[in-house]
């Protein structure tokens, strides 16, 4: 380690929802550490860093007061707490959204009509601010947990609550009405440590692999075979990052293609190199991706 640095601090969820997808991450771009969640801070072995495992919902006060220079949580705490902390890259794990949702039978179809009645939340600060920006008037209860039976027990005729498959609401014969925030895993810093530039230099290092890694998760590797004549066809369907490998193959006039393409469209693309003269199609997931 260069004199003058120190081990960065990363608080994440101990455990619960987001556990898995920030360990895989962290491992995935090839942090050694260990499960050791009883531990305050779990060093990694090849990185300066140190691992802290919280509560999701302290995780952004982590970071606004220093205790630690980056934390993984969702977007929706961040929001909640009105953390001043820096929004550095969103993980692409963890969907979900905060929705206002009300009985099946209930005559309400808008978030407005609730002005006079009682809301159930956990997310007092934002459910406040949504309906002050509807200019609705509506008396709020703040309940910890199983915010979807409030209305079943006659505690509010609607509720405001995360959801991201909408079975839960389901299930307790709700129905969504509207979105407050569409959330996501996201990576903040201190803005005094992303501001300070050797700790910034040590955040780099590790954006720089978090992007490699979830650019990776958006593609694929194919290679394929083909008549040569096929060729110029096959390079409009798959231009590559730059432009793709072409190798000869040892039959006379047949060449092997290689290339990166967007997971995204890949069953479309397959089909038209299929279409273009492609056979012995072989598709790879990629571990890493640097531009
Ligand atoms: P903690 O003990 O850390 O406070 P928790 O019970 O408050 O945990 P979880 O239920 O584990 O929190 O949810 C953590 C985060 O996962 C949420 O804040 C949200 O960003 C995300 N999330 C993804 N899908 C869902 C979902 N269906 N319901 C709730 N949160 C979800
Ligand atoms: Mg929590």
């Amino acid at each position: 380690m260069a004199e003058g640095t120190r081990r960065l601090r990363l608080a994440m969820q101990r455990q619960g929802r987001l556990t898995e997808g920030t360990t895989s991450l962290l491992r995935g771009i090839g942090l050694r550490f260990e499960d050791y969640r009883q531990r305050l801070l779990t060093p990694c072995r090849n990185f300066p860093l140190d691992i802290l495992y919280g509560r999701d919902d302290d995780i952004p006060e982590y970071v606004a007061d220093g205790t630690v220079d980056l934390g993984i949580v969702g977007r929706n705490i961040i929001v909640e707490k009105g953390a001043k902390v820096e929004e550095l890259l969103p993980l692409n794990f963890g969907f979900c959204s905060l929705v206002v949702a009300v009985p099946n039978d209930s005559p309400v179809a808008a978030a407005e009509q609730l002005s006079g009645q009682r809301v159930a939340t956990s997310y007092p600060h934002s459910a406040r601010e949504y309906f002050e920006r509807l200019g609705a008037d509506v008396e709020l209860v703040e309940l910890s947990g199983s915010v979807e039976v409030a209305p079943a027990l006659g505690i509010a005729s609607a509720i405001i609550d995360l959801t991201a498959t909408g079975s839960t609401l389901v299930l307790n014969d709700l129905k969504e009405i509207a979105t407050v925030l569409e959330s996501e895993a996201v990576l903040i810093a201190n803005p005094r440590s992303f501001a300070d530039p050797l700790v910034n230099q040590a955040i780099d290092r590790l954006m720089v692999r978090i992007n490699s890694r979830l650019a990776a998760g958006r593609y694929k590797y194919i290679t394929m075979n083909a008549p040569e004549a096929a060729l110029p066809r096959i390079k409009e369907i798959v231009p590559g990052l730059k432009t793709p490998t072409v190798v000869p193959l040892a039959e006379a006039g047949w060449v092997a293609v290689h290339t990166v393409i967007a997971e995204n469209d890949f069953w479309e693309l397959i089909e038209r190199l299929r279409d273009a003269g492609a056979s012995g199609i072989v598709v790879m997931p990629i571990e890493n991706l640097l531009a």
